[in-house]
């Protein structure tokens, strides 16, 4: 059964939702032994990073401290090689080349755009990275202050298919010049993973990647046995939510940061490929999954979906939206959302 709650339609302006993580507040309590080493990078992936690692006592220090700069050059890395801003990336050049010619990609980027497909599939279509046309007409809207015409969008939207990106073994071929992709939806869910895993999460009592509010724990923090981790509105004081985890990511989507303003109306930068227009109506999504690349997909994917996405969510997968319904904002959870929430601030 999902649970729907109304908020008030004052809230809805202020609906800017945030991500803290609360184990800094207890980073000097030791318990065992355990201390947290924690580093923070600006300007990872257009946001900052904090990482950090539970160890045993100082003279851990120097092996966190290694641990924890090679994980921070491996989401670097994960931008220099999947970011479509960047000309130099191998989905820039995969977007620039014409079409018939074989573009040759690292396992990693193959890898997001397999995982990327079977999403494509799970959603039934609403996560789609091929709907790079349609992002960038939006944007171009953006700049000249008026909406696409029907025209433009029809022709974005028949530029937006898988059809037209054939991946390979150690590469991918285009069937036609103006197919594009956008990992912008995963890429990041990604390199959190790909960051925890170089980690090495047996070396350590536990540890946190943070990029920008999506992140991903595993062990024990400093102090107690769980993470916590808060959704919270900075405009108020008021949390949205306090979660507590053994371990596993939470990622949040919204149109809150990030959007597209045409003609004094702000536009969701999250696309419906099945329409082709940006979404409105879900105000955020945060989910927590296993893996952050899970957790990443359907926070973006339940933002096109809204409130009906929440049965087609994998098991182990749960979500927690707001959609604004006329002058109110809905709360929706999935059936096992209430089990992370420690102390939900209602
Ligand atoms: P996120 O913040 O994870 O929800 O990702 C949003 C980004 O994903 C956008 O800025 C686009 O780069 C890309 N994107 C937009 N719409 C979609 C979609 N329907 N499926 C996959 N990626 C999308
Ligand atoms: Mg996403």
């Amino acid at each position: 059964m999902r649970k729907d709650r109304l908020i008030g339609g004052a809230l809805i302006a202020a609906l800017i939702i945030l991500v803290a993580v609360g184990l800094w507040k207890t980073a000097d309590t030791r318990q065992d032994d355990r201390i947290g080493v924690q580093q923070t990078y600006r300007g990872v992936m257009g946001t900052d990073c904090t990482l950090a690692a539970v160890v045993t006592g100082d003279s851990q220090r120097p092996l966190a401290e290694k641990a924890l700069g090679e994980a921070a050059d491996s989401l670097r890395e994960v931008e220099a090689r999947m970011s479509s801003w960047l000309d130099a990336s191998e989905i820039s050049r995969l977007n620039r080349s014409p079409a018939g010619v074989k573009v040759p990609l690292s396992p990693q980027t193959l890898d997001v755009l397999r995982s990327a497909l079977d999403a494509y599939e799970q959603t039934g279509g609403a996560f789609d990275v091929t709907c790079r046309p349609l992002i960038e007409l939006w944007r171009e809207a953006g700049k000249r202050g008026t909406p696409p015409d029907e025209e433009q969008l029809r022709q974005a939207r028949a530029q937006s298919n898988w059809d037209l990106i054939e991946l390979q073994e150690d590469g991918a071929v285009k069937h036609a010049d103006t197919a594009r992709v956008d990992l912008g939806g995963i890429a990041k869910g990604y390199a959190i993973d790909a960051a925890v895993e170089l980690m090495g999460r047996e070396r350590f009592h536990g540890g946190l990647v943070n990029l920008g509010g999506d992140l991903r724990c595993f062990g024990k923090p400093p102090a107690g046995e769980r993470w916590s981790v808060d959704i919270r509105n900075p405009n108020g004081a008021k949390l949205l939510a306090q979660l507590q985890l053994p371990g596993g990511a939470v990622c949040t989507s919204g149109n809150y940061e990030r959007f597209n303003e045409i003609g004094g109306r702000r536009y969701s930068h999250i696309i419906d490929p099945r329409s082709g227009n940006p979404v409105d109506k879900i105000v955020s999504v945060t989910v927590v999954a296993p893996t952050a690349m899970t957790a990443d997909i359907w926070a973006t994917a339940l933002s096109v979906l809204g409130p009906a996405g929440m049965d087609r969510l994998p098991d182990g997968v749960e979500a927690m939206m707001l959609d604004a319904a006329g002058s109110e904002t809905r709360r929706h959870e999935s059936p096992g959302f209430g089990g992370f929430i420690k102390n939900a601030g209602r």
